[in-house]
């Protein structure tokens, strides 16, 4: 047998929260690589952000040793890298294996993400092992989730294997038919040496760690060279994760782990970029590089302004590990000075925002999410648009483009109806209807990305009681009839309340804009007019009454205490708000922009 006969690359995909995790963890248990007692720990400990954070090196590329039969063999499990539940982050892992384990709960059944993730591992040829999780539940409904895993997949019932990660029940049976279903990996001998680098870490002490699966050759302490990148740097030490890294003098074809560089900074290294040991002429890369591109873009900024200089570092210091993302000053006029950022999606955009507020202790205001425009100028230029107030007027551009995305829907049979009229209702183009088993059904649509990184999720919740799941994956860029709706308070227009929006629903949404902000801005002494604008047309108007009474007078002037508090709490109040020339805004009105530009059906 060749060394790399005996090696298994592997994958877990499944839908969030069947168990991907618990199952590496029970993997990891079973083959020794960690103690009981840190496998509790892991179990144990829920503060998800920060378990995440702990175990993200560790659980992304593990070598571990299993042996079947008398023969030794290792086996590399590959994570999705980092935190981001994205089709396009498992794409990643997935290229970097032979097989993946395709993990389905067994009382939730097959979800949207479950299916997408199994079309990726199709697409890249790989052998799928079916396998039932969380079999120990009372609520477990095994046969139906068979037959939907034989429907979806095309498999044998016999096929598909039965755990439990959380008792361990049937792990070792999944270590089994790794080895016996999988393949080994293919080495070829092409002449020089080359890896695929499909996750990266920066330690502030070692530099930059690349994460490599090796195809051909050997790679060494000594040169180092990325191929799309063009980065000549030197590799310091080759090893394993076992799961800590563990130094090896060298990684060959077929093997996964990592090479520590003198780099200093993950800026410009791109996931999927092909390592290979020093620079040679007619080196050709791996296929399947994929950019990660932002796609959801909104600016935050501190409820309090003196917490601008510790959001900039914050923001800095979590660009350290996630290259994926994007921020830039910008300044707000009045409105103070905050971030234009950039997310690969919607839950990224959460993720940050929660670890900004959760580990840096910054309160933040978001304004409306949006996606990136494209206009077509006169000229026959594009031009990027990110930020809505930075649309130009009609006259300056032919075209406007906006991504359009496949989305795909798994809902009950019996809430078909529902979902198809919200869905069209929001621009979506129909494609197609699959059902898995006659109770569940797998709808895809087209359908631009603004309308559904508002709140679709919620709505598919909502009207399917909570049993719907979706997931998307871009296509491109189409023209739709959009123009910049601009929201004035007091007669002056305020940048970061500025939406784009359909022509066609621009009045409505316009509307429905200002009644929340009627709701939310407080009364003044003086009346305050607010409308909604397209190209300088007044499209709506609400006013908001001017106060008269004196807050103070409802506590009928006796107890000084509390009129001291209400004034405290007034005071509290005021610096959570924003203030747009005379008129004092909460970050509730922020909020309720965002409410009103979604609620749209
Ligand atoms: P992931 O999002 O796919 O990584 O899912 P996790 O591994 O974080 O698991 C999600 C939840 O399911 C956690 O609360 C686990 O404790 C629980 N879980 C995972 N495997 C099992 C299992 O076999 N049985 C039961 N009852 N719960 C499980
Ligand atoms: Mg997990």
């Amino acid at each position: 047998m060749r060394p790399y006969e005996s090696i298994r690359n592997f994958s877990i995909i499944a839908h969030i929260d069947h168990g991907k995790s618990t199952l590496a963890d029970r993997i990891l248990l079973e083959t020794g690589a960690i103690s009981e007692r840190e496998f509790k720990e892991q179990l144990l400990d829920d503060m998800d952000i920060e378990r995440e954070r702990g175990i993200t090196i560790k659980s992304s590329a593990v070598t571990v040793a299993y042996t079947k039969e008398g023969t030794e063999y290792s086996m590399n499990l590959i994570d999705t890298p980092g935190h981001v539940d994205f089709s396009a982050e498992v794409v990643k892992s997935l290229r970097a294996c032979e097989g993946c384990i395709l993990l389905v709960d067994a009382a939730q059944g097959v979800e949207a993400q479950t299916v997408a993730n199994m079309y990726h591992a199709m697409e890249l040829d790989l052998k799928i092992i079916p396998v039932i999780n969380k079999i120990d539940l009372p609520t477990a409904r095994i046969g139906e989730v068979e037959e939907e895993i034989t429907n979806m997949l095309g498999c044998e019932k016999e096929e598909i294997l039965q755990v439990s990660a959380k008792s361990g029940q049937g792990v070792c049976e999944v270590l089994d038919a790794i080895i016996d279903r999988i393949p080994p990996p293919s080495v070829e001998d092409i002449g020089y040496a080359r890896g695929f680098v499909f996750d990266s870490f920066y330690d502030e002490y070692r530099g930059v760690i690349l994460f490599v699966r090796m195809f051909n050759g050997k790679l060494a302490r000594g040169k180092g060279y990325l191929v799309k990148g063009q980065r000549e740097f030197d590799v310091v030490e080759t090893g394993k994760f076992r799961p800590v890294m563990k130094a090896e003098g060298s990684l060959s074809g077929g093997d996964v782990g990592y090479a520590v560089t003198n780099i200093k900074s993950l800026q410009d290294i791109e996931m999927g970029d092909t390592l290979a040991a020093g620079k040679t002429d007619s080196m050709l890369p791996l296929e399947g590089f994929t950019e990660l591109k932002p796609m959801v873009f909104c600016t935050l900024l501190p409820s309090d302004y003196q917490d601008f200089e510790p959001l900039r570092q914050s923001l800095e210091r979590l660009s350290l590990n996630d290259s994926s993302f994007t921020y830039e000053p910008e300044s707000l006029g009045n409105l103070g000075q905050g971030f234009r950022c950039g997310f690969l999606g919607l839950l990224h955009l959460d993720i940050i925002q929660e670890r900004l507020e959760r580990e840096y202790s910054i309160s933040l205001v978001k304004t409306a999410p949006s996606v990136d425009y494209r206009l077509v100028l006169t000229n026959d230029t594009t031009q990027k648009i990110s930020r809505p107030s930075d649309m130009p007027d009609r006259t300056k551009y032919m075209d406007i483009l906006e991504p359009f995305v496949k989305l795909s829907v798994i809902c009950p049979s019996e809430h078909i109806g529902l979902v198809m009229e919200f869905t069209l209702g929001k621009q979506g183009g129909y494609l197609s209807t699959e059902y898995l088993t006659p109770q569940r059904v797998l709808l895809m649509f087209e359908i631009p990305l603004s309308e559904i990184i508002f709140d679709y999720y919620n709505k598919l919740k909502n009207c399917t009681r909570g049993y719907g799941t979706m997931d998307y994956e871009v296509l491109e860029y189409r023209p739709n009839d959009l123009v910049k709706l601009d929201i004035l308070v007091n007669g002056s227009i305020v940048d970061p309340f500025a939406v784009i929006v359909n022509r066609k629903k621009a009045a409505r949404i316009g509307r429905k804009i200002l009644l929340a902000l009627q709701k939310n801005i407080p009364r003044h002494l003086f009346k305050v007019p607010l409308q909604a604008a397209v190209g300088g047309k007044i499209i709506a108007r609400e006013d908001i009454q001017p106060l008269r009474k004196n807050v103070t007078a409802k506590c009928y002037g006796g107890d000084i205490t509390r009129k001291r508090k209400l004034l405290e709490k007034q005071k509290e109040g005021k610096k959570k708000m924003k203030s747009i020339g005379q008129v004092e805004v909460p970050q509730e009105a922020f909020l309720s922009i965002l409410e009103a530009t979604t609620g749209d059906i």
